[in-house]
């Protein structure tokens, strides 16, 4: 009796610690479809289609079902609230092979199809505002708009909205086409809402003609207490002709002034939708505006401009921003009063950064008050800061694409676009030596050797060549931690014992050591190096985040100063290149780089 108790205790102490081992398996192999599952449906695993490649992967799992679906639902659902950026990095790390399998499917897999699209009849468009440089936001957007396009075989429209002169200035249409180009995005047509003005207006005055629009002399707070207390002003109740003629007065100079006059869409002061409360759909601004100079006063809000817009000028199928959802509403009303064609409105969710602003507005004081360098500060997440910081278009597309055009809010980390980057880069670039924050290295008994060192470990990139004479630099990080009798190696060349080494309060004392052969050795820290013989003098920007604690990080820019080796004075502007053991840079001017990422 007790024997048999014995015998089944072991038993069960057996078979959990069996089935602890297995879970960590399982969960892997639950993990491993869940992501690749994802990968495929635009970040959403179903959780019986993932259950069915487990069992056929593994078919003895059918018999522990029972135990296996909790596990299961819970990995699911983790992998589902992951953005597919997110999927993506979990992916790479820990199941390449997915990728590698899937890689051929990665363009079809990009977005869903459209409702209601027809091969060849698709009109897609990206209306920024040109009151700043488009920003990592936009090129999400244009990206979209412009995949939609292509995929139908339909047509881009890139529209700027200048329809608010105070605001808009003639550099930004530049710098918006400039960055489009750079990112590889071809419109098949590119307008200015300015150009619209007179339909505009005609719309006006038939909104106005059919009571649909009236013209508000109250004061904006006035207005706005109205909107908050779901009540109408006394303007609302005359009578379309009374409107017509404040609607003139809007339009002559002699006329309103500036905030004395709006005109408002009869919507109703009580809908629970808040933007339904007669909100403004013309306003008098009288700035000059950068293409129009003073020829208009009275200037169309974006509610009005933006469905009229695109629905004259053929769009099928129109993208924004999440935070336009509120505004559907009135975007159908308007068209619906004015008899146009509707549009399919779709929404996506806005992207944003980690550790920076992704918005026009606030990167504007940035600028203005000097904190930065300018639009293309490598601090930023403007696309020429991007550029300027050594990502390429194709990367910045590629991560954009990979967020989708779910409305899920996900605010990616910049590793991520740092991951897509690196890949990019690293069979394109050149590696050479930089040694950041230098310090002296002597080696006694050295050989004079010439270092031949290839360009890349894998292409054929050629070499340079480095005379040696047994002193060098290395990094004073790599330094402080050398002790006396330690060995290093240094890169591509020969191993070092150290004799005297660096006591970390001193700055700038030498570190002595002791040649001790080429041999492989394992083990060993393996340096770079530049000869003392030949060196550039080097600065590299490192940049950290922007913003802190929803502040402006003041040490957002580290400057480090270094010793490159001689190779690199031939390096030009805008050439990138890898500094072992440092990062992936980008030349700014001659002996200037900036830290890609590392
Ligand atoms: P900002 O706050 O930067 O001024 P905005 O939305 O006013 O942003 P627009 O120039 O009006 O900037 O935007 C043009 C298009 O780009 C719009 O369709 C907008 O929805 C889209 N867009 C702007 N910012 C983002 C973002 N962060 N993520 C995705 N799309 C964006
Ligand atoms: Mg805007």
């Amino acid at each position: 009796m007790c024997r048999s108790f014995f015998n089944s205790l072991i038993a069960a102490i057996f078979v959990s610690f069996w089935l602890a081992l297995t879970d960590a398996a399982i969960e892997n192999l639950i993990r491993k479809h869940a992501l690749a599952n994802a990968y495929r449906h635009e970040g959403k695993a179903d959780l019986g289609a993932v259950v069915s490649k487990i069992i056929a992967e593994q078919p003895d799992i059918r018999s522990k079902i029972r135990e296996v679906m909790p596990a299961a639902k819970v990995v699911v659902q983790e992998v589902n609230r992951m953005s597919p950026a997110e999927q993506q990095l979990q992916i790479e790390d820990l199941f390449p092979d997915i990728l590698e399998v899937q890689e051929k499917r990665v363009e079809e897999r990009r977005l869903p199809a459209l409702s209601n699209a027809v091969e060849g009849k698709v009109v897609t468009r990206f209306p920024p505002e040109p009151n700043g440089y488009p920003h990592i936001g936009h090129a999400k957007a244009a990206v979209i708009d412009e995949t939609y396009a292509r995929m139908y075989n339909g047509r881009l429209i890139l529209r700027f909205d200048d329809t608010n002169p105070a605001k808009e200035q003639l550099d930004y249409y530049k710098a918006i086409k400039d960055g489009l180009d750079w990112l590889g995005v071809k419109p098949d047509l590119v307008k200015n809402s300015s150009d619209d003005m007179a339909r505009f207006y005609g719309y006006a005055e038939q909104m106005i003609s059919s009571g649909h629009a009236y013209a508000c002399t109250c004061q904006p707070d006035v207005v706005k207490q109205n909107r908050s207390e779901g009540k109408e002003c006394a303007c609302r109740s005359l009578s379309p002709d009374e409107h017509l003629q404040r609607w003139r007065r809007m339009l002559d100079a002699q006329g309103y002034k500036m905030n004395e006059a709006f005109l408002r869409v009869k919507g109703d002061m009580q809908s629970l939708n808040t933007a339904l409360r007669d909100p403004t759909l013309f306003r008098i601004i009288e700035a000059a505006h950068p293409l129009k100079d003073k020829k208009y006063r009275v200037w169309p809000t974006y509610d009005f401009a933006g469905p009229i817009e695109d629905s004259i000028d053929g769009v099928t199928h129109a993208l924004r921003t999440k935070e336009y959802e509120l505004r559907d509403a009135l975007y159908f009303l308007i068209l619906k009063t004015l008899g146009l064609r509707l549009p399919e409105l779709i929404e996506f969710s806005r992207l944003e950064l980690r550790g920076t602003t992704v918005s026009k507005r606030k990167l504007q004081p940035l600028i203005r008050d000097g904190l930065v360098e300018g639009w293309d500060d490598p601090r930023l997440p403007t696309l020429t800061a991007l550029r300027r910081r050594g990502f390429l278009p194709e990367a910045v597309r590629e991560f954009v694409l990979s967020l989708g055009v779910s409305k899920a809010e996900s605010e990616p980390d910049w590793a991520l676009l740092e991951s897509v980057n690196r890949k990019m880069l690293d069979p394109l670039v050149r590696r050479y030596f930089f040694v950041p924050d230098p310090v002296r290295l002597e080696v006694a008994g050295a050989p004079e050797v010439k270092a031949i060192l290839k360009l890349h470990p894998e292409k054929n990139f050629g070499e340079r060549v480095i005379e040696t004479r047994g002193a060098f630099y290395i990094p004073r990080e790599d330094a402080e931690k050398l002790k006396q009798g330690d060995s290093l190696r240094l890169l591509g060349l020969y191993n070092v014992e150290i004799e005297h080494s660096l006591p970390a309060s001193e700055e700038g004392l030498l570190l002595k050591g002791r040649y001790a052969g080429e041999d492989l050795r394992e083990g060993l820290p393996k340096i770079q190096w530049v000869s003392a013989d030949s060196y550039r003098e080097f600065t590299v920007w490192v940049t950290l985040p922007l913003i802190v604690d929803n502040e402006f990080n003041k040490e957002s820019l580290k400057i480090v100063k270094g010793f490159a080796e001689a190779a690199c004075g031939d390096l030009k502007p805008d050439d990138k290149v890898q500094f072992i053991r440092f990062g992936f840079c980008r030349i700014d001017s001659p002996g200037l780089a900036i830290l890609t990422h590392r």
